[in-house]
């Protein structure tokens, strides 16, 4: 379906983004991976994945934090896989904290990396997808990105944030045959959730069991985490054919939280 068309999805070392750059690269697509982590297992994830499709899958060690390594991500994609076709702003950070104990370090952070990384990284793509006449954009928000939830300021500040900036983007390229729609999932069992876990059980004083079923898990009235393979399918649809009049969209997929 994405036979040839080259992928950048940042933050694909783990979670989310790793299962979205799977779906991608067995859907055709040549990927460039981003994101943290050890080196070595980094390669072994991307030989992997590479031997699941039909073209390169390449990796790139652009900090998120850096606006001249994201433009040097973008670049380096066109010039080892020959175009920009998709770009998934996918990765991102968490902090759980009362607002008056909230570090600064952090909000910067989460500002830095949920948020202004898709404005860099938008900005390097969208001159190659309007050059080629073509062009995919799908910014990972959150449920976070519609409602808010205690304790959780920087993060929902970007995410709703980064809605902002999808709809603008949206109306600024539409008519090059270029989409950009954001996701909005609810809680899917990742490292960043994992993370949060302890967190949150500590700012609000109750235990971790008690975390995940009347926190994470009572806002969503499917009782059940959302999957990544679910995303990875709307991911998909998103960049098909058939998407291609979804523009500008907050897609929440969260178990009908948001509609509360
Ligand atoms: P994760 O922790 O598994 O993955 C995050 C990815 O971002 C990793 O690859 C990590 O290396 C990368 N990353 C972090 N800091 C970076 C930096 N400075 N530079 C480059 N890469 C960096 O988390 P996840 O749950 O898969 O989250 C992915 C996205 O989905 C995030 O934007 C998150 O906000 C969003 N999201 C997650 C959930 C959830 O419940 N897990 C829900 C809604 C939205």
């Amino acid at each position: 379906m994405l036979k040839g068309k080259v992928a950048i999805i940042t933050g694909s070392t783990s979670g989310i983004g790793l299962g979205l750059a799977t779906a991608l690269v067995r859907a055709g697509a040549h990927v460039m991976l981003n994101g943290l982590g050890d080196a070595d297992e980094i390669e072994a994830t991307r030989s992997t994945l590479e031997a699941q499709g039909a073209g390169p899958v390449l990796y790139h060690g652009a900090n998120m934090l850096k606006p001249a390594e994201i433009a040097d991500l973008v670049t380096t994609t066109r010039e080892k896989l020959g175009a920009v076709d998709i770009l998934v702003n996918n990765a991102g950070i968490q902090f759980v904290s009362p607002i008056e104990d909230f570090p600064p370090e952090k909000w910067d952070a989460i500002i830095g990396i949920n948020l202004s990384s898709a404005f860099h990284s938008i900005r390097a793509a969208v001159p190659l997808m309007k050059q080629s006449g073509w062009g995919r954009i799908i910014n990972m928000a959150s449920a976070h990105a519609l409602v808010a939830s205690p304790f959780k300021a920087a993060y929902v500040a970007a995410k709703h944030g980064i809605l902002g900036l999808t709809k603008t983007v949206a109306l600024e390229v539409a008519a090059h045959n270029i989409t950009v729609n954001a996701i909005c999932p609810g809680y899917v069992r990742t490292p960043l959730v994992e993370k949060q876990i302890p967190d949150t059980a500590k700012a609000r004083g109750i235990s971790e069991e008690d975390v995940i079923r009347d926190v994470l898990l009572a806002a969503q009235p499917t009782k059940k985490f959302v999957t990544i393979e679910q995303l990875a399918g709307l991911a998909l649809f998103l960049c098909s054919d058939e998407g291609a009049s979804i523009n500008g969209a907050a897609l929440p997929v969260d178990g009908g939280w948001t509609a509360h």
